[in-house]
Formats: structure tokens, sequence, C-alpha cells
């Protein structure tokens, strides 16, 4: 029988970074098949803010399952679909006073990012789309083409057409990243010439957690209206919950002509796409964008019931309670620690120490998962270290997470 590490010599995945086998996980906790836990600061890259195999979410499946309720149906009218765009509306849209149609443009980020930039094109009739330094949208060819990281944008072995990058917010010193924007549009000249969306994510993920300024995002939404572009939000990532409103957007008071959602939408980590398109720019005629999985019923099931979290203002309450307890021990690791060069990034749940030493960031995350923390980098060179801990984590959770790294720390500055 091969070992672990022949069998995974031939696959490439995660595993390399955390060489284990998991076996079972609940809230913030994950087990290995040697018994050992895991605090959980990476859940599911963003995917599971409720956690591990929550309670309600998961007992609503059996149920379902043991009905026979239907798994597979395409985009086909389902009672788990029904409750889902009943829900999302009630407890999401309509308090927000947004208006959107919704589409589910298939299981994944990428999906949604794609089926965004496919209609800003149709409603436009333009081609480029402006996105930013170190935005993080996907891995196919659409989604990469606005994705700012070369080394990636290289894996498509072929120049990556119409997109223009600009500098996101606080990324040119001493001066105003959105004159750059506005300049390039008044050159663009006007109709046709001029490009079809901005697309942004309010704070970078993968890009290192750069978290834009809230004028920073208001100025882009006045700029495209005023240059009649549309306005993409990519909320895959800090979306759901992650910053402390249901939508990264929501503190800024902006209104995207479309919203993308992955990830959490979910609820317990089941593939899961929507895509939000403000009713004019609806104008896909039936099936110029489907798929076969778009219509996942387990993930329409845990997602309604994810939906559940929203009703009242406790659980903003709670993240915006976690994420100060969080900002304060950067902040306290980065004092302590000078050896490090540190800097605090993030909003809300989404947070993390910018390593100033090469290479040390990723050393930390190894330790770290030797000493039972799963923690990943982030960033153009893994300069990031990044905590995206499940949003239902208690202070008891945080703080044991919090002692590991700081552990992990001293261990590698030894
Ligand atoms: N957009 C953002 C902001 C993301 O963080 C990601 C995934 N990290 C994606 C899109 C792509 O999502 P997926 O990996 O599910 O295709």
């Amino acid at each position: 029988m091969k070992t672990f590490e022949e069998l995974e010599s031939a696959v490439r995945s995660y595993s390399r970074g955390w060489p284990t086998v998991f076996e079972k996980a609940k809230g913030y906790r994950l087990w290995d098949t040697a018994g050992k836990e895991y605090i959980d600061f990476f859940a599911g890259a963003g995917a599971l803010n409720y956690g591990h195999n929550n309670a309600d979410m998961q007992q609503k499946l059996i149920e379902y399952i043991e009905r026979d309720g239907i798994l597979h149906s395409l985009d086909m009218g389902t009672t788990p679909r029904k409750e889902f765009l009943e829900k999302f509306q009630e407890i999401i849209l309509k308090p927000r006073e947004l208006d959107y149609k919704i589409m589910f443009p298939g299981p994944t980020g990428t999906n949604t990012v794609e089926s965004a930039l496919k209609i800003a094109r149709k409603v436009t009739q333009r081609q480029t789309v402006i996105s930013f330094t170190n935005a993080f949208h996907g891995m196919t060819i659409g989604s990469l083409s606005v994705t700012g990281n070369s080394f990636k944008r290289k894996g498509a072995g072929i120049p990556l057409n119409h997109s223009v990058s600009m500098p996101f917010d606080q990324f040119m010193e001493n001066q105003e990243t959105l004159a750059y924007l506005e300049s390039y549009l008044e050159e663009s000249g006007s109709g046709l010439d001029l490009p079809a969306a901005v697309i942004l994510e309010t704070v970078q993920g993968e890009g290192g957690i750069n978290a834009a300024r809230i004028e920073w995002l208001q100025k882009v939404e006045e700029i495209c209206r005023r240059f009649d572009i549309l306005l993409i939000v990519d909320d895959v990532q800090a979306g759901c919950g992650r910053t402390g409103t249901f939508f990264s957007f929501e503190p800024a008071g902006i209104k995207p002509d479309i919203v993308c959602l992955s990830k959490s939408i979910g609820g317990a980590g089941l593939p899961m796409a929507i895509t939000l398109i403000k009713p004019e720019y609806d104008q896909w005629e039936p099936g110029e964008h489907n798929g076969t999985f778009r219509g996942n019923n387990l993930a329409f099931i845990t997602a309604t019931e994810a939906l559940n979290y929203w009703v009242t203002d406790d659980f903003s309450n709670h993240i915006h309670e976690r994420a100060a307890e969080l900002k304060a021990a950067i902040q306290s690791i980065i004092e302590n620690y000078p050896e490090l060069n540190g800097e605090a990034r993030g909003r809300g749940l989404m947070q993390g120490i910018a390593v100033n030493v090469e290479g040390l960031a990723t050393k930390i995350c190894s330790e770290a998962f030797e000493r039972g923390l799963i923690v990943e980098t982030s960033g153009p060179k893994d300069e990031v270290v990044k905590f995206l801990p499940p949003l239902m984590i208690d202070e008891e959770g945080l703080s044991k997470g919090l002692c590991i790294l700081e552990d992990s720390i001293k261990e590698v500055l030894k």
C-alpha cells in the first residue's frame, strides 16, 4: 500500500502545506486521523463562515435526504430553491432596499464572476473591464483576465485581453489612485470606446487582505455613474458576513450594478454561487447562460438555514466583537515582535498581518500547523498571514488560536 506522501506526490493540492489526513470537523475545529485537534483560521478559504457541520444545517440535510428530496435538478423549480429565493428576498434584499434579479450562474465563485463579466459586456456592448492591482476573481480565462496576480495569469499561457488594471486603494504612495482611473476614462472618449465595467473586491482576500476605504468605494461608484460604467462587486470572499455585514459594501452605502456571491452563500461549504443583477441589466435570453450544476438542492437547504443568522443584528454584533478582539491581538503581536516588521490589515473577521521579512509568513503558518492551527498566507509574495476564522467562533476558540499563533511566531524567530 502506498504511503500518504507517495499518494500525495501525484496530487497538486493544499495537502502539501497541511500534510495530514483530516477526518472530521465541528464548528471551528478539525481533527485528523491521529486524533490531533486543529483550530481553523482558514474556514475553507471563506466557504465556512457558519462553521463546520453546523447542527441546524446538518439536521435539515438529513431530513431532506431521508424523505427522498430531489438532489439534482439543473435550474428547475424545487422546494429548496423556492424557499431559498423567498427567504433571500425577505431577509437580505428587502430590508436593505436592494432590488436585484437573482441568477444561479454555476457552482463556484469563478462562475459568478464569469457571468458578471459576460452580462456587463452584453448590456453595454463594450469590451474592456477595469480591475485592480492584486485583485483575485477566479481561474477561468475571463475571470483570470481581471485577476492581478501575474503568476496565476501565466497559467493561461496566452495574453489575457480586454482588461485594464488600475492601482487599488492605497497602492500608489502619495497619489490619489482614483485620479488615475478618472484620467483613463477621460482619455477613453465616449460611448462604445468606454470600458464596460469596473470589478472590485472591497477587501482583497487572496491579494493580501487589502481593505479599501469607505470613501474610496463611494468615489468609485460615483465615477462609474458619471462615466456610465457598470460597477461589479465581487463579494465571493468578503461577503456573507465576513466583514461584519451581509454584503461587504453595506457600510459604504453603495449599490453595485452586479454582485457576485459564492463560498459561504451555500452555508455549509456546499458548492453554490449567485449573481445579483439590477433588473434593467437582466438582458439574457433564456439559455444564453446555463450550466448543469446550477441548482444544488442540498446547498439551497443549507443556504436557506444560513439566512436565519441575518434575521436580527445578533450575528453582526458577534462578528464585530470577535473582530475587535482579533484586531487588538494583531496589534499587540506587531508591537511585541518588532522583528516581524508587521503591519495590520483588514476588516471584520477578514484580517491579516503583513510580515515584511521574506519567507517568514510561510514559516509561521507551517509552524502553526504543527502546533494545531490552520492558517494560510496571502498576498503576491505570500507575505501576509491571513486570518479567516469561521464567523461563529467564540472568544475561547479565537484566543486559543491566537495563543498557538504567538507560540509559532516565537519559535520561528528563535
Ligand atoms: N472571487 C474572489 C474574491 C475569491 O476570493 C475567489 C476564490 N478565492 C473567487 C472569486 C473564485 O472562487 P472559486 O474558487 O470558488 O471559483
